[in-house]
């Protein structure tokens, strides 16, 4: 029988990730199967420990249940430590092992897919929820000259950076009126209801890239902003969510697929 591994949310029907792992198993002939895993609110535990006892191999974990992962976990790799947030499980015997692949995925979309170096560039990301937590270690690993991170609530912003010893500032979204990025992410989850973060005009530095994490739009507010003010390079977070589940794969499985053929492959696909 095939080694069993699964998504598990709530909800979880709309999750790409099937698709993506499936695309994987197949280019590097591994024999897998992927599904995905609705588990009650309530009932992270109980139904991650069905599956394990099932013979599961591992799990993605989406929302809302990355922190939930987090306590579930015996075992934690660095980046689940310093996300806070798990959102790759891998059972072995009695141990969890938790990692957490977004921000590699981030990073990795970046540098691969994007061409954009983070080294020495100033970095401004917005929000300060699961999201923006995750990819903060990452992205500090590529050494920008800057990392601000701006939030509607500044508390949140504040509570984040110093939980990274304040290697990063932190600031409300007036309070960048007049700066300048080489690189803006949105992490914050205004896209998915059609609102556009609280940005400055004038935050895109000439040749800036605008990214944003939401996929499966053909256009967000924030792309459509950030093309009136003049930023040179857009993404959505299509790349990001196909480098988190190569990074996951190689967790689990010791081999790194060819994300680029999948990440085309999937863009046509959500575009039709
Ligand atoms: P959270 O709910 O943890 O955090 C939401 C953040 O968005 C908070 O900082 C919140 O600010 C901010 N926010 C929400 N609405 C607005 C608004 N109208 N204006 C300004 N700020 C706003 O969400 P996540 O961090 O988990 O997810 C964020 C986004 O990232 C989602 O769109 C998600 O789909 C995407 N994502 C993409 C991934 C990928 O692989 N591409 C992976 C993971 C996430 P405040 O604190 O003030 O409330």
């Amino acid at each position: 029988m095939p080694d069993q591994y699964a998504v598990i949310g709530n909800p979880v029907e709309h999750s790409k990730s099937p698709l993506i792992h499936a695309a994987f198993a197949s280019q590097t002939g591994q024999d897998l199967v992927y599904s995905r895993l609705l588990a009650p609110k309530d009932a992270f535990v109980a139904t991650a420990n069905a599956f394990r006892a099932r013979g599961g191999r591992g799990l993605n974990v989406t929302l809302p249940f990355k922190g939930d992962a987090f306590s579930f976990a015996t075992v934690l790799s660095e980046r689940a430590r310093a996300a806070q947030a798990v959102n790759t499980l891998k059972f072995e015997s009695d141990a969890i092992f938790a990692d957490n692949t977004d921000g590699a995925g981030l990073v990795n979309d970046l540098l691969r897919n994007l061409g954009c170096n983070i080294t020495g560039r100033r970095v401004l990301l917005l929000g300060a929820g699961g999201a923006a937590r995750g990819v903060i270690e990452p992205l500090l690993q590529q050494r920008p000259a800057q990392l601000l991170v701006a939030n509607r609530t500044l508390e949140k912003a504040r509570q984040l950076s110093e939980s990274f010893r304040g290697a990063f500032e932190a600031a409300t979204y007036t309070a960048i009126a007049g700066r300048q990025f080489d690189i803006v992410i949105n992490a914050t989850s205004a896209s998915l209801a059609g609102e556009l973060p609280p940005v400055p005009p004038g935050v895109f530095a000439h040749g800036a890239l605008a990214y944003d994490m939401m996929y499966g739009m053909r256009q967000t507010p924030f792309l459509a902003f950030a093309r009136a003010q003049g930023a040179a390079a857009f993404a959505d977070g299509l790349g990001m969510l196909v480098e988190q589940a190569a990074e996951s794969f190689f967790v689990w499985r010791g081999v790194r697929p060819e994300t680029a053929p999948v990440l085309a492959w999937l863009r046509q696909t959500t575009h039709d």
